[in-house]
């Protein structure tokens, strides 16, 4: 009966309403109902009445590559951390994982040394750059040397973290745009050596406007509050600059991840494809926004089938299997599994078995060098 004490009478009810609410309740639902009027946005978790078809894949209908993943601890990876992992892949029809984080030097030779060695083909490192000394004398051409040795050592893409385009400052304290003319000679290299480069720019945009109750990611900025941007430099500048590095180099293709933070404007998003031939984009964390709207991005991605690569970015099974859901099926509205990311539910698109096999191995197998074709034969 404790709860009866939490209850606030309501100011604009009447002793007969609320009786008449003890009695269609029962008394133990008294004290829920008065929280129910007082819940956050977090706590409310409505269960959905409606009555629809529900598929359960926990199988992806074709091999695929995550194109992806992060795996910072991938040279200090035990037997029983690595045989789990494979198990986890085979159950979900992952052929190969790529692995953003492998760092670079020692560290990357220690990542391939350990994935790769335990299951040849099923693990794929990219490289990364290190930025300090950025804009110091030496510094591209150290860095350019690094990259051609590490590609030597087995690396089969390079991935760009988000610290470049905002965080990264040259030697005067400047921030580096993405677009910086001393980058140039390190994309240059990768397309002479035919690896892609997977760059990651940004954040979704509403990290830059008011965290108010018009944000769509209030909740996330709530929960993970140094994501709020300062309003420069802008959303339109950073990737502005990102885009302006693919438009430069037309014989290296990039990788534009997270959809480039366009998933909310296919449309946009799909000018710039047409634009920028050298110009690929992955799903990794974005695929809420297409779930919103099963029409438009089915179009899309039919549209757009040799431009986009299956990408998860946090490595959680249950997770890949709302992918599998979203991309496969037409069921209509189901859950996403992260509120911060989207308070709304999913759609699926249906997408033709051509344009699956595309998205979840043959773009990668075409963009990636090196990646074990047979792995994809039998389906
Ligand atoms: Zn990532």
């Amino acid at each position: 009966m404790g709860e009866m004490q939490t209850m606030r009478p309501g100011r604009s009810r009447g002793w007969a309403s609320r009786v008449g609410l003890v009695l269609l309740l029962g008394i133990g639902g008294v004290g829920s109902e008065a929280r129910a009027q007082e819940m956050s946005f977090e706590d409310y978790e409505p269960r959905s009445t409606l009555v629809v078809k529900q598929t359960r894949l926990t199988r992806a209908k074709y091999p695929f590559v995550d194109v992806h993943s992060h795996w910072w601890q991938a040279g200090e990876m035990s037997e029983a951390e690595l045989a789990d992992l494979v198990r986890e892949m085979d159950a979900m029809n992952m052929a190969v994982l790529v692995n953003l984080s492998g760092g670079s030097g020692e560290r990357l030779k220690a990542a391939i040394d350990r994935m790769n060695a335990y299951a040849p083909g099923r693990f794929v490192q990219f490289a990364n750059i290190d930025f300090d000394g950025f804009g110091e004398p030496g510094w591209t051409e150290r860095t350019v040397a690094q990259l051609r040795e590490d590609v030597g050592h087995g690396a089969q893409g390079l991935k760009i973290f988000k610290n470049l385009g905002m965080y990264v400052t040259d030697p005067d304290g400047h921030r580096v745009p993405t677009d910086d003319p001393r980058l140039d000679p390190i994309w240059a290299l990768c397309g002479e050596l035919g690896i892609p480069v997977l760059i990651h720019t940004g954040d979704p945009a509403p990290f830059w406007e008011p965290h108010d109750r018009f944000n769509e990611r209030w909740l996330e900025l709530k929960e993970r509050p140094r994501r709020k941007r300062p309003p420069e430099p802008s959303w339109e500048q950073i990737m502005a600059e990102h885009w302006n590095v693919i438009r430069k180099h037309p014989g290296t293709r990039f990788i534009s991840a997270h959809l480039s933070w366009l998933g909310n404007d296919l449309g946009r998003l799909g000018a710039l494809l047409d634009e920028l031939p050298n110009m690929y984009t992955e799903l990794g964390a974005v695929l809420a926004e297409l779930g919103r709207q099963p029409r438009t991005a089915r179009a899309f991605l039919i549209r757009y089938q040799d431009r986009v690569l299956m990408g998860k970015d946090a490595y959680e099974p249950s997770e890949y299997h709302v992918y599998f859901r979203t991309l496969e099926t037409d069921d209509e509205y189901f859950d996403y599994y992260r509120k911060r990311h989207a308070f709304w539910k999913l759609y699926g698109l249906d997408l033709p078995d051509e344009v699956l096999r595309k998205i979840y191995y043959e773009n990668a197998l075409r963009i990636i060098p090196g990646l074990d074709a047979s792995l994809f034969g039998g389906s």
